[in-house]
């Protein structure tokens, strides 16, 4: 059996990297297409060849980086390693099966980060260095890195460990539990991380009073909003590359611009961009995205309750004994297939969200601005202009750039010849 579950699980590793390959593939193909007649004028000859090449070099980097997770994997996978650690964290020392399996998640999360990490610092300090949008010092970076790793070793630690006790209490019936414990660290974050997670990182201050806080406070008035918290974020710390973001829940809610927007954008255009956040909150965009998670992890515990305790799942990945660590593992593997039909269809939703948002700053009057500026962001970040339009479905949490300017033309078009002027076609997806 244990032998069965191994080849699906390497074939579905496989088929993972197969598709993400062809799709990598097929949008590299695409790179060097005509520029859209909405788009025509955003690059210069010499800027267009230097966002070629940018874009060609961070492809290459995610081709490498994609092989080398995929051969580890296969190796891990054939020759037993995680069933090798997972004994060898079975030792006299630790004989609370709990501390065994923050043992295990410390030491496999030790080494995934190890291996991460001459990516990640070749990506920021060679190739954002060379295209002008690094500003991380290697102070900055290492701080970083330490940081992240530490968050997520105590999170998924407490989490997971939570989980354990949970299922050493309910067995079968301990996934309602455990959804119970998600949902409420899920809201918790959704409330807090601006207060908890980013400040470990950025610095937030509210937007001083001036030009921008004004027309921003009469900007959220006139649609009907009362958002006080306008914080301004440092992103310039770590990179040129500028965005703007809505995030809490009830009380905490806040809108985030970063200070490389407030550089690069004019201030009706900041407006702008600051009406598709709206948008979002307008449409409760955080939470629909929250109850879409939460069902999402609901199915997945539900099966997990389903297989946890199967001996065989471990035995797969060369273990001797059962262990809960080991069961995770493999059933987060079994799970991919489910993963690659379920991304597809979660940036579908989020590419509607992200439609209506627009649309949101459309009828407050900001349509030429809204477009205007996200040509600017997407010209500082030399982004491809060219996406596949399958890459598109399976990869973008956001619509392509041609794709949301057509969509907020049209819509302006159809709002200033007031007769039926009508949302209808938006989450139309794979109009062009
Ligand atoms: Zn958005």
């Amino acid at each position: 059996m244990e032998k069965i579950l191994l080849i699906y699980i390497i074939v579905f590793v496989a088929a993972e990297f197969i598709i993400s390959s062809v799709l990598s593939s097929l949008n590299r193909s695409w790179m060097s297409h005509p520029i859209p007649n909405v788009l025509k004028g955003i690059y210069d000859s010499n800027t267009y060849a230097k966002q070629q090449r940018y874009a060609r070099e961070c492809d290459r980097i995610g081709w490498i980086d994609r092989v080398f997770s995929f051969i580890l994997t296969i190796i891990v996978l054939v020759t037993g390693l995680l069933g090798w650690l997972n004994d060898a964290v079975c030792v006299p020392a630790f004989t609370n099966p709990l501390w065994q399996l923050i043992l295990f998640l410390v030491i496999s999360q030790t080494v995934m980060t190890l291996i991460g990490i001459p990516f990640s610092y070749y990506s920021t300090f060679v190739v954002e260095q060379r295209y002008g949008f690094n500003k991380t010092t290697h102070r900055t970076f290492w701080a970083d890195t330490a940081k992240s790793f530490a968050l997520s070793i105590v999170l998924s630690s407490v989490l997971i460990g939570v989980i354990f006790l949970l299922y050493q209490t309910w067995r079968d019936d301990f996934w309602i539990y455990a959804l119970a414990v998600c949902v409420a660290v899920m809201i918790f974050f959704s409330m807090f991380y601006s207060n908890l997670i980013v400040p470990l990182f950025n610095k937030q201050t509210p937007l001083e009073p001036g030009e921008l806080r004004s027309a921003i406070e009469i900007a959220v008035k006139s649609a009907g909003f009362s958002i006080k918290d306008i914080y301004v974020i440092n992103g310039s710390k770590h990179s040129t590359k500028a965005n703007a973001y809505f995030t809490g829940l009830g009380r905490t809610k806040r809108v985030v611009l970063y200070d490389t927007l407030i550089q690069q954008l004019t201030t009706e255009e900041i407006v702008a961009v600051l009406g598709h956040e709206l948008g979002h909150y307008s449409h409760h965009d955080t939470w629909k995205m929250l109850g879409f998670n939460i069902v999402y992890i609901a199915v997945n515990f539900y099966v997990f309750s389903l297989l946890v305790s199967n001996p065989a799942l471990p035995k797969a990945l060369g273990g001797t004994q059962w262990s809960f660590a080991l069961a995770l593992v493999a059933f987060s593997l079994l799970f991919t297939p489910i993963d690659i039909i379920l991304k597809p269809i979660i940036n579908w939703a989020s590419r509607i969200n992200e439609y209506y948002a627009d649309a949101f700053a459309v009828e407050c009057g900001y349509g030429k601005e809204l477009i205007s500026g996200l040509k600017k962001l997407h010209a500082n970040s030399l982004s491809n202009l060219t996406p596949h339009p399958l890459y598109i479905k399976f990869h973008f949490s956001h619509p392509s750039l041609e794709q949301r300017v057509i969509a907020i033309q049209d819509y302006d078009r159809e709002l200033s010849q007031p007769n039926d002027a009508e949302y209808g076609h938006y989450g139309d997806d794979d109009k062009k």
